[in-house]
């Protein structure tokens, strides 16, 4: 990856109390936000560990104690086999976003090409095309320290000023946040005024992270729920045909409670009906296949107030019953 990382001196300059929104001052392996209550959020190997605890699901002590937090860490032979099988987890508009991201950010002056990942994952996503754009400045952030990220945070309450990015990258986090509409609003708070969001989150999946899944969105839902955004673009990021073999992997799963056979069941699954996936390209360009997707993307451009309106979101349904 040629993109350029933040390091902590940067990141010190854009941080913000999660609780009161106040500037943050390093203090002595921690920071101290410059408000009247003083809040102070310590640091954890260099990390800031930025929540609020009235609204996150998060504590920062679980993070300190090194408790899991978001990601379970599975065997090194589980992570091993799952790389062989083919996994439903296919988000076949990756490759056009990233390229269609990298045009946008290319489109705006070096010194406004900074980026923010909500949601950076273990740190095993690649960003491709995007990375590659000369002069972005990235900074990933996560609810985890198993990946990359240089500040942990909870989408909730982004420990950002106003206006400090231009490029929000969520990919699958919104069906893990108690208000996707906070999430956004906070989103759309630290771009620039034409700042652009990118976000893809599912529609039909089963649970997964467990006690951290929480909503599913249609495409129309993902589309309020940006409504402050002019859409660029929008499509299925995930195909029916990866909805149908998660469905017969969790079908089987729910006859075992335990973590072996369930095991068992998914790589079963994988071994015999993964390659059905391969047909979602063909089926993404099909209207009829939307009502099915297991997910959408959305890419848009910040406006200052909502693009559309309530009785707007009717005709802006795409699925079998608009091809009538
Ligand atoms: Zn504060």
């Amino acid at each position: 990856m040629s993109a350029t990382f933040v390091h902590r001196r940067d990141v010190a300059a854009s941080l913000r109390c999660p609780v009161c929104g106040s500037a943050l001052k390093p203090a002595d392996a921690a920071w101290r936000c410059t408000g009247a209550a003083g809040h102070v959020f310590r640091d954890l190997e260099g990390v800031p560990i930025l929540l609020n605890p009235a609204r996150s699901v998060f504590r920062a002590e679980d993070f300190h104690a090194r408790a899991r937090t978001t990601f379970k860490d599975p065997a090194a032979w589980a992570l091993r086999l799952g790389k062989l099988l083919p996994s439903p987890s296919r988000d076949i508009s990756a490759g056009h976003c990233r390229r269609r991201l990298a045009q946008l950010l290319a489109q705006r002056p070096v010194k406004r090409r900074r980026v923010l990942v909500v949601g950076c994952g273990d740190g095993s996503a690649g960003y491709g095309e995007l990375a590659a754009v000369e002069g972005a400045r990235w900074l990933e952030t996560d609810v985890s320290l198993a990946g990359r990220a240089a500040v942990v945070c909870d989408a909730s309450d982004l420990p950002f000023g106003d206006g400090q990015f231009d490029l929000v990258i969520c990919v699958a986090v919104l069906e893990h946040v108690l208000e996707p509409q906070r999430c956004v609003d906070e989103m759309h708070r630290v771009l620039a005024d034409d700042g652009i969001i990118y976000a893809t989150t599912p529609f039909m999946q089963q649970v997964h992270m467990g006690e951290y899944d929480f909503t599913r969105f249609t495409r129309s839902g993902h589309r309020w729920l940006m409504r402050n955004f002019h859409e660029v673009d929008s499509g299925l990021a995930t195909g029916p045909a990866s909805v149908l073999v998660w469905s017969i992997e969790y079908f089987l799963m729910s006859w075992f409670a335990s973590v072996g056979a369930r095991r068992v069941m998914k790589g079963l699954t994988r071994l015999l009906l993964g390659w059905m996936t391969f047909l979602d390209p063909l089926l993404a360009r099909r209207d009829a296949a939307y009502d099915a997707s297991g997910g959408f993307y959305f890419i848009g451009r910040r406006a200052s107030g909502p693009t559309l309106g309530a009785r707007e979101m009717i005709g802006y349904y795409r699925g079998a019953d608009a091809l009538k």
